[in-house]
Parts: structure tokens; C-alpha cells; sequence
């Protein structure tokens, strides 16, 4: 049997909404998987459709380092990471040092629906080797 995927779920503010339909999309996969999220976008993973998450603080508060921590410790699969492109944001170095941790460990990281689409389909088709040789 394919292990459980660990996947990290974040979401900058205006992807949100992106995320929820996103993810309410994978919902009969993601409920199979263990979800770590940022504090925000975890809680509403669970309050509007009904995840188990274990939420980390909010982003700018440290929860994508909170993140980048456990993937650096090979406890997280993949990165679905919606960003906002045409917003500043006051951790922009948090989420630098999340995605280059990502790039360090070869942790597949989907900054985008559309590469979201691709990872999860992966993960839920052919289970979490996606950092593996091939
Ligand atoms: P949030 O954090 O889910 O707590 O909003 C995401 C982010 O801004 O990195």
C-alpha cells in the first residue's frame, strides 16, 4: 500500500479562494493524505470543507518557516504554495526561504492552479515518489 502523502497547503490571500475550490476538488484524496497548512488557509480547509489540517501559525507570523522546517526535516511530500503575485508581502523573505528550501530537498512545490493540478494528480494517481529517481 502508497503511503499517505504529506502535502503543505498555503495560500496568500487573494489565492484563497483558488485554494478552497482547489482542494474541494481533491477533497476525496486530500482526506486520505496528511495536511499541514498556515494558520489562515488551514482554517479554512476545515471549517468550509471539513479537512483534518494541522495548522501552523499564519504565514507572516512564521508559519511558512514553520513549514519549511519539516519539509527540511523530510516530513512533508510536496508544496501546494498559491502566491500572489502582484501583492507585497511584509514576509516575502519566509516565503523565499520556503521555496528555496523546497529547491534544496527536491520537495515538489506548485506555486500555481495549474501545477497544483499536476502535482495532486500525480500524488493521488502514482503515490508521494515524486522527489525520487526516476
Ligand atoms: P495564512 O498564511 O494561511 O495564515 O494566511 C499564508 C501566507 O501568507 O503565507
Amino acid at each position: 500500500m502508497i503511503a499517505a502523502p504529506r502535502i503543505a497547503l498555503i495560500a496568500h490571500d487573494r489565492k484563497k479562494d483558488d485554494m478552497i475550490a482547489l482542494a474541494g476538488e481533491y477533497a476525496a484524496f486530500l482526506r486520505r493524505c496528511t495536511l499541514t497548512a498556515t494558520g489562515t488557509t488551514g482554517g479554512r480547509l476545515i471549517s468550509e470543507l471539513g479537512l483534518a489540517v494541522d495548522c501552523k501559525h499564519s504565514g507572516p507570523l512564521g508559519g511558512d518557516l514553520q513549514i519549511g522546517a519539516l519539509l527540511v526535516e523530510d516530513r512533508i511530500d510536496a508544496v501546494i504554495f498559491l502566491r500572489d503575485p502582484m501583492t507585497p508581502q511584509p514576509h516575502e523573505p519566509d516565503i523565499n526561504a520556503l521555496v528555496r528550501a523546497c529547491d534544496v530537498h527536491n520537495v515538489a512545490c506548485a506555486t500555481n492552479v495549474a501545477t497544483a493540478h499536476l502535482v495532486l494528480s500525480q500524488l493521488r494517481d502514482n503515490g508521494p515518489a515524486l522527489n525520487e529517481e526516476v
